[in-house]
């Protein structure tokens, strides 16, 4: 990972780099403590393949950032279902630098997982399935095809590696271990709760949520609770419903909203090793379009 270089907020002091935020507490908080709150900054640092690309999408770190704002709130009850808790907090002044782009959030006891929910068959559980017939080691009915619906949405989490480290896919058994069976069975099922709860909302705008990631972590109450970024482009494959439901070839039927521009042209450009080449100026500019237009199509 090479972030880059974090910017001064007076008042806050830098914690971590992750490939596309930036996480600072406030500057008082003595070392070592928990920190009253984070303040969450989103970058326009784009990242494939885990790894983090040159130039960045400008203003992609505000599309991102009003994009989880908006999930949120749907997600708190705005979308007529039980209240999700969520990690934002209220009453605390953003930095007029980050304004529009950084997240005022309650600091939680993360769980070191990946919460994936695939809706859809593509990218890596399209890989595994032309292998070995499975998601995740989950067995699926033959004859799926690329961008195929799935009979029934599947949980398929992913141990969330240390800094550095490839995520891991996972059994939900390994997750049992790793968190306990509570707190999996919790996590799996609120995973499965929201990706319902958005796809029927996406749904409604035209738009396919084909698969999407979430964190979750325990407040100082033990309340677990919906962290990180939450349904937004990076995070979340969304396709066009109506290109989908045409049934042309793969490529055409998933016209996307997402960061498959920059995959695809990824991988047609680099063999994955060693540092990947700078973005080309119409790359930069088709993603930079697509996420503003998941933006105003949902909103
Ligand atoms: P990537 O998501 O690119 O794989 P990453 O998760 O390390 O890498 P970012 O997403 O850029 O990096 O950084 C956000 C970090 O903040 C993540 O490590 C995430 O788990 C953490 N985080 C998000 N919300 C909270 C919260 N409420 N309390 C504590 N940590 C949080
Ligand atoms: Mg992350």
């Amino acid at each position: 990972m090479t972030p880059a270089p974090p910017l001064e907020l007076p008042g806050w002091r830098h914690v971590y780099s992750g490939k596309v935020r930036d996480l600072f507490v406030p500057a008082d908080t003595a070392e070592g403590a928990d920190p009253a709150h984070l303040l969450v900054v989103a970058s326009d640092r784009v990242s494939a393949f885990d790894h983090v690309l040159a130039p960045g999408i400008p203003g992609k770190g505000e599309l991102l950032t009003r994009l989880s704002m908006w999930w949120f709130d749907r997600l708190a009850g705005a979308d007529g279902g039980r209240p999700v808790p969520n990690h934002l907090v209220d009453g605390v002044e953003v930095p007029a630098e980050v304004r529009g782009r950084a997240m005022l959030v309650r600091s939680l006891d993360m769980q070191p997982i990946e919460c994936v929910v695939r809706g859809y068959l593509t990218g890596s559980g399209w890989a595994e399935y032309q292998t070995h017939g499975t998601v995740c080691g989950i067995p699926l009915p033959d004859g799926l095809n690329d961008g195929d619906r799935l009979p029934e949405p599947l949980y398929t989490p992913a141990f969330k590696a240390p800094m550095g480290e490839h995520d891991e896919n996972i059994t939900f058994e390994r997750s049992v271990e790793l968190v306990g069976a509570e707190t999996a069975t919790a996590l799996r099922d609120l995973s499965l709760e929201i990706y319902r709860r958005a796809a029927a909302t996406a749904e409604e705008r035209g738009l396919i949520l084909a698969d999407t990631k979430f964190e979750f972590g325990f407040d100082a109450d033990g309340v677990l609770t919906l962290a990180d970024e939450v349904l937004t482009s990076d995070s979340s494959r969304y396709w066009d419903a109506a290109a989908w439901r045409s049934g042309t070839t793969p490529a055409e039927r998933m016209a996307s909203f997402d960061k498959q521009i920059v995959r695809d042209w990824l991988a047609a450009h680099w063999d994955k090793q060693g540092t990947p080449p700078a973005l080309p100026d119409d790359v930069v500019e088709r993603t930079r379009e697509r996420y503003a237009r998941l933006l105003d199509l949902l909103t």
